[in-house]
This record gives C-alpha cells, sequence and structure tokens, in this order.
C-alpha cells in the first residue's frame, strides 16, 4: 500500500517539502541536492540492520553485507582525503567533534576555537553546547578591519590560555583558511589541533581548499554540505589515535551506527573522487565568486570584499535591514538563505546585521556565472522594495521560472 493511503499526512508534507525544494532558490550555505542513488541507498533495507562495533568485530550476527558497505566507506574516505585513518561512523558533524573532545579532553580542560560571532560553529565551545558545559573554552575572532583571521591574537590567546585542543574550522568564513599557521602555534603551546571542515570538505575534496590532512591531529567535517553527500559526519586522523577515536564514537558516544547513510556516504565519497565533482566544485566557486561582485556592485557591502569558497556573507547596515528582516523578505520572493552574525555584530544571533548565501545546492541545479547575475539583481530588488508586494510577486515569479529551467534530477 502507498504511502499516500497509510500516511497521508506525511506523505503531503514530503510532497510539498519537494515541491518547495524544486520551486524555490536554495542559497543556504549548508544544503545541497544529493544525487538519486544516495536517496535510493538511504531509503534501502540497510536502515533494517543493527551493526554496533566495526567491521569483522560487530556485537550483532548478520553483518556480512554491512562490513563490506562500511569498508568501502572508510577505504573511500581515505582515498578521497588522503588520510591514514577514517571513521565514518559519526551521526552528524557535532558527534563527530564530540568523540574528538571525549577521546582526548577530560571535563575541564581548556580549549580554543573561533568565536561563533565571527563564524565558529555551536559544537566548538558555545556555552548553549555541551561543548561549553563541559570545557572551557576560549574564543579567537577576526580582525576588526580586514575582518580575516587574526593569527597573531590566535597565537597570544593560545600562548596565555594554553589549551589542550585548538579548533580550526567555521561556519561562516569566506576566506581561505591556513592550517599550516594553526599548527605552527599548536605545536608551539603542545595543543592538539582538530579542523573541523564541516563546510568546505567538498572543496577540499576537489582540491580546491588547501587540506588540512597534513596539518591537523584530528579533521572532522559533514557530508551533507559540499561534499553532497547523506546527512552524517566522518573524521579522519593519523593511525596513531585510531583506538581512541573508534572507542569514542562507538561505544563511547554513540549506539548503532546508521548503516543505510553509511552506504550513502560510501556513495557521496565515490562521487566526489570523479572529474565532473571537481568541475562542480570549481563551478561553485566561480558561482560563489560572481555573486559577491554583482551584489557589490549594486551597492551591498561584502564581508572580505568577497569570497574564496562556496560562500559569502553580507553586511546589511547600510540597508536599513536586519538579516532576520532580510530573510523573511527574500524568502517571500522564493530566495531562502539565512539571516547571519557579521564579525562584530550589535544585533546578536536571532535578529543579525547580515545574511549568509552560498552557492553549491543552486550550482547542483547546473545555474552558473549568468543565472548569478540574475539572482543578484532580484536579491538588490528585494532588498530595496521590502514592502512592494508587486516587486516581491513579479520576482517570485521569475524565481520559479528560473527553476523550471534548471530541474532537479
Ligand atoms: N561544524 C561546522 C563548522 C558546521 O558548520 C556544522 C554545521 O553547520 C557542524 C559542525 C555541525 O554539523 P551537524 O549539523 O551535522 O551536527
Amino acid at each position: 500500500m502507498s504511502l499516500e493511503k497509510i500516511d497521508p499526512e506525511i506523505s503531503i508534507a514530503i510532497e510539498r517539502e519537494a515541491e518547495r525544494q524544486r520551486g524555490t532558490l536554495v542559497m543556504i550555505a549548508s544544503e545541497n541536492y544529493v544525487s538519486r542513488e544516495i536517496i535510493d541507498v538511504q531509503a534501502s533495507v540497510l536502515t533494517n540492520k543493527y551493526a554496533e562495533g566495526y567491521p569483522g568485530a560487530r556485537y550483532y550476527g548478520g553483518c556480512e553485507y554491512v562490513d563490506v558497505i562500511e569498508n568501502l566507506a572508510i577505504d573511500r574516505a581515505k582515498q578521497v582525503f588522503n588520510a591514514e585513518y577514517a571513521n565514518v561512523q559519526p551521526h552528524s558533524g557535532t558527534q563527530a567533534n564530540m568523540a574528538i573532545y571525549f577521546g582526548f579532553l577530560n571535563p575541564g580542560d581548556t580549549i580554543l576555537s573561533m568565536d561563533m560571532t565571527h563564524g565558529g560553529h555551536l559544537s566548538h565551545g558555545s556555552s548553549s553546547n555541551f561543548s561549553g558545559k563541559l570545557y572551557k573554552a576560549f574564543f579567537y575572532g577576526v580582525d576588526n578591519e580586514t575582518y580575516l583571521l587574526d593569527f597573531n591574537q590566535i597565537e597570544s590567546q593560545a600562548k596565555s590560555h594554553r589549551p589542550k585542543l585548538i579548533v580550526a574550522g567555521a561556519s561562516s568564513y569566506p576566506r581561505t583558511i591556513d592550517y599550516k599557521k594553526f599548527k605552527d602555534i599548536a605545536e608551539d603551546v603542545g595543543a592538539y589541533l582538530l579542523v573541523d571542515m564541516a563546510h568546505i570538505a567538498g572543496l577540499v575534496a576537489a582540491d580546491l581548499h588547501p587540506s588540512p590532512v597534513p596539518y591537523a591531529d584530528f579533521v572532522t567535517g559533514t557530508t551533507h554540505k559540499t561534499l553532497r553527500g547523506p546527512r552524517g559526519g566522518f573524521i579522519l586522523a593519523k593511525k596513531k589515535y585510531s583506538k581512541i577515536i573508534d572507542s569514542q564514537v562507538f561505544p563511547g558516544t554513540q549506539g548503532g551506527p546508521l548503516m543505510h547513510v553509511i552506504a550513502a556516504k560510501a556513495v557521496a565519497f565515490r562521487e566526489a573522487m570523479s572529474q565532473e565533482f571537481k568541475e562542480y566544485q570549481k563551478q561553485v566557486i566561480g558561482n560563489a565568486k560572481t555573486l559577491a561582485e554583482e551584489l557589490s556592485k549594486h551597492g551591498l557591502k561584502i564581508v572580505t570584499d568577497g569570497t574564496d569558497n562556496h560562500l559569502i556573507l553580507v553586511d546589511l547596515s547600510n540597508t536599513g535591514l536586519t538579516g532576520i528582516e532580510a530573510e523573511e523578505i527574500l524568502g517571500k520572493a522564493g530566495i531562502v538563505l539565512n539571516k547571519n552574525v557579521i564579525p562584530f555584530d550589535g544585533k546578536g544571533p536571532k535578529v543579525t546585521s547580515g545574511i549568509r548565501l552560498g552557492t553549491p545546492a543552486l550550482t547542483t541545479r547546473g545555474m552558473k556565472e549568468r543565472e548569478m547575475k540574475r539572482i543578484a539583481e532580484w536579491i538588490i530588488s528585494v532588498l530595496e522594495s521590502p514592502h512592494n508586494s508587486e516587486v516581491l510577486g513579479d520576482i517570485k515569479s521569475m524565481v520559479h521560472s528560473l527553476c523550471r529551467q534548471f530541474p532537479l534530477v
């Protein structure tokens, strides 16, 4: 029997969500559209299987085929990122970070990471997250003029706080991160270095952002952002840390692995090895650069004056709009993105003075520079006429027709 008949409420909500994804411009920097194969694998019978443990050492019978799958996922992750060791079981990026903290820190230990208001992530020591409750977190930020990572500040903070772990990586930093500099500082103060490359994992896989793997003790990531795989996390590290990390993912912080997701991760890693994937990532960056240039030409302030990666941070302070207002109005025109704090933002995370835009999802649809230029014009028109329902309506219908020209597979 079909889902429509058995559970119409869920069936209708899924169909509406599919329609929303098809008919709007998804510009949330951490979102993407996975391939049909990845959707199919996640919807497979693998969801039925318990497999606590690791390949060859499970706590359940009947694991011979899921062992093949997890080994493939591990081998491919290692190959894509040229890593000595990989763990593909973390259910999310936050879980991946948790396993590292649990493995190498004790409660009360000191960590040094990027301030969330400057682009860092919740799981890097925010007081509202377990990481800020269990560990003593200090934060570094960006320079107050260039808005680039301030390595003098990072070094002096590291020297004064003597952290056991330094975390590099961000959720809304539009520029290349110099991991060698982080490693030198970490080495200097005897700290471990964790690089969280959740946002840029796809760019790293395609060699379009320097890899943290040679420099970091541990690298964590998510498979669902630029990497264009299923929702989930993974960990890479030097081989010498493998036992500790494995035991902190399971049984330390998780139970049974999600084998349907791990299989989909394996497919995503395989896709990431293709030439098509490399071309895709190049276009992601090209599109983000074009978008930044066009928005800036029309008078919007772009944090750091541009981007090196898949995302752009816009400072709205000269528009008279807050981030939350811009998110809402653009949403009415079918342009979906998120409000975001900008460095030194006086407004706080619920209101914000900025918006974050990303190109991974639009690029998956096949959009290129030409479309970015049109979209930039629409964004400007909406921000200039936030209360003009005619303008919003016109743009919404142009958004719909652009979406129809670039259908999802
Ligand atoms: N790390 C960074 C830098 C992120 O940007 C994110 C998510 O946005 C995460 C970790 C967490 O990933 P998840 O939502 O899978 O826990």
